[in-house]
C-alpha cells in the first residue's frame, strides 16, 4: 500500500463518526498514567442507560460503537451489551480493554459469538518488569499478553494502545516489533495528559521532545511498512518531524473540545476557569487552545495567526487580510474549533529554536505541515546570538518548542 493511500485510508477512518459509550466507572489495573482514575467509583452504568446512549448515537450518525470504561470487561453484562449494539444497526463495535479478563478464553469466545469486532488493547510494554510498575498489578502482563493471544486466535481485529511515558520511551521499537511478530498491524501511540494518576505521577511519565526524539524516531521508521498503521493521539506535532503523516488529523481535537464543552462554555459565560486549570495547563495538549478561549473572553475577538517569515518571504503564503472572529451571544464552539484549527492551529519545528524569528514567529498552520512537512521551514540562523539549547526547567510547558 503505498504512503498516500495509506494516508487517505487514515483520514476516513479518523473521521468516521464513532460513538463513545462508557460502561464502568471500575478497572482491574491502576496505571501510573491513567487519565480516568479521578472518575472512578466502582460503579457500573445500568443497562437501561447504556442501551438509551447507543440508541442516541446510532440517531446521531455513528456507525461504530466503542465501548469503553473504566474497563468495561468488568461489566456483567457486557455480551448483551454488544448484542444490543449489533440489534440498534451498529455496523462494527469495538472494545477497549486492558485485556486481562481475555485471559479467559471462555470470555473471549462469548464476546466474538455475541458479534464483537474489535478489540483494542492497553499494552504499553514487551517486558514484564516495566509492564507491572506502570500498570501496579502483579500479574498482569501474563493476563493482558493471554488475552492478546485469545483476542488474535478468535480473528478479531486487534489494535494496541501504548502510552509513551518516561518508562517504556527507550524500548518503544522493541515493543512495536514484538507485537508486530504476534500479529499485530495496528498501534495507537498515545501521549500523557495531566489527568488522574497521569497528574499525581508528572515525575515518572512525561518526557520532553529533546530527550525523546530519538526513540520516538526510531519507533516511527516502522511505519514505513506498508501493512503497519500506526497512529498517535495528542502527541503534539513538534515530535513528529520527519513522520509528519503521523500527526494526529486536527479533526479529532473535536472530540476532544466536545468532552469540555460544558466547561468551557461556562468559562465564556460567567468567567468560571475549568476545574484544571492552572500549574498542569503546561502539560496539556489543549493549551494552546485554552489560551485562544481566554484571549476571545478578554478581548472580544481574535484574528487569524500570520503565516511564518520564512513562508512568506518565498511568497510561498500570503495573507492579505487577516480574519476575524467575534465572541457573540450565541456563542458556538464547534464553529469556534473551525476557526481555531484552520487560522489559529500553527505549530513550529524543533529548528525553529534556532531562527532568528522564533519569538515573534507562530509556526504554520497545521495541514500546510501535514501536507508538505516540517521541512518547508526554513530557519534564518541567529546572528551573533548563541542559540540555546538547553532542557527546559521542570514544570515548563512540554509541548510548545
Ligand atoms: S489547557 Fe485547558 S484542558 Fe488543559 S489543563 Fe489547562 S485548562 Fe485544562
Ligand atoms: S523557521 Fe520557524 S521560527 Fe523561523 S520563520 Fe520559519 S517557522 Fe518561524
Amino acid at each position: 500500500m503505498s504512503a498516500e493511500n495509506k494516508l487517505k485510508i487514515k483520514d476516513k477512518i479518523a473521521q468516521e463518526k464513532k460513538h463513545w459509550v462508557r460502561l464502568t466507572r471500575v478497572c482491574n489495573n491502576n496505571c501510573l498514567f491513567c487519565l480516568d482514575k479521578d472518575s472512578q467509583n466502582g460503579t457500573v452504568t445500568p443497562f437501561s442507560q447504556i442501551v438509551k446512549d447507543l440508541k442516541k448515537g446510532y440517531q446521531e450518525g455513528a456507525s461504530r460503537a466503542i465501548l469503553s470504561g473504566g474497563d468495561p470487561t468488568l461489566h456483567p453484562r457486557l455480551l448483551e451489551i454488544i448484542k444490543k449494539a449489533k440489534m440498534i444497526g451498529y455496523q462494527h463495535i469495538q472494545l477497549i480493554t486492558n485485556g486481562r479478563m481475555l485471559a479467559y478464553e471462555n470470555f473471549t469466545r462469548g464476546l466474538k459469538q455475541a458479534g464483537l469486532d474489535e478489540i483494542t488493547l492497553s499494552l504499553h510494554s514487551h517486558l514484564r518488569k516495566p509492564f507491572e510498575e506502570m500498570t501496579q498489578v502483579k500479574g498482569s502482563y501474563l493476563q493482558s499478553m493471554r488475552g492478546l493471544q485469545n483476542a488474535l486466535n478468535y480473528r478479531f481485529i486487534v489494535s494496541i494502545d501504548i502510552v509513551i511515558n518516561k518508562i517504556n520511551l527507550g524500548t518503544l521499537k522493541d515493543t512495536l516489533k514484538f507485537f508486530i511478530k504476534f500479529g499485530v498491524t495496528e498501534f495507537d501511540l498515545l501521549h500523557p495528559i495531566p489527568f488522574g494518576n497521569a497528574w499525581r505521577n508528572k515525575d515518572k511519565i512525561f518526557y520532553s521532545v529533546a530527550k525523546a526524539k530519538k526513540y520516538l524516531d526510531k519507533a516511527f521508521e516502522l511505519s514505513k511498512n506498508r501493512d503497519l498503521f500506526i497512529w498517535t493521539n495528542r502527541l503534539p506535532a513538534v515530535f513528529l518531524e520527519g513522520h509528519e503523516e503521523l500527526i494526529q488529523h486536527p479533526i479529532k481535537l473535536k472530540d476532544e473540545i466536545k468532552n469540555r464543552e460544558k466547561g468551557l462554555k461556562n468559562y465564556l459565560k460567567i468567567g468560571q476557569p475549568l476545574f484544571c486549570f492552572g500549574g498542569r495547563c503546561s502539560y496539556c495538549f489543549l493549551e494552546e487552545f485554552c489560551q485562544d478561549l481566554i484571549e476571545l473572553k478578554n478581548k472580544g475577538k481574535l484574528f487569524s495567526k500570520l503565516p511564518p517569515r520564512c513562508l512568506v518571504a518565498k511568497n510561498r503564503t500570503v495573507q492579505t487580510k487577516p480574519k476575524t472572529f467575534w465572541l457573540a451571544k450565541n456563542f458556538n464552539l464547534d464553529k469556534f474549533t473551525d476557526f481555531y484549527i484552520k487560522h489559529r492551529y500553527f505549530v513550529k519545528s524543533l529548528r525553529c529554536r534556532r531562527c532568528q524569528f522564533y519569538n515573534q514567529c507562530d509556526g504554520a498552520q497545521i495541514d500546510e505541515i501535514r501536507a508538505k512537512g516540517f521541512g518547508i521551514l526554513k530557519q534564518r540562523p541567529l546572528k551573533n546570538l548563541l542559540a540555546c539549547h538547553c532542557e527546559r526547567p521542570k514544570g515548563a510547558r512540554q509541548t510548545r518548542v
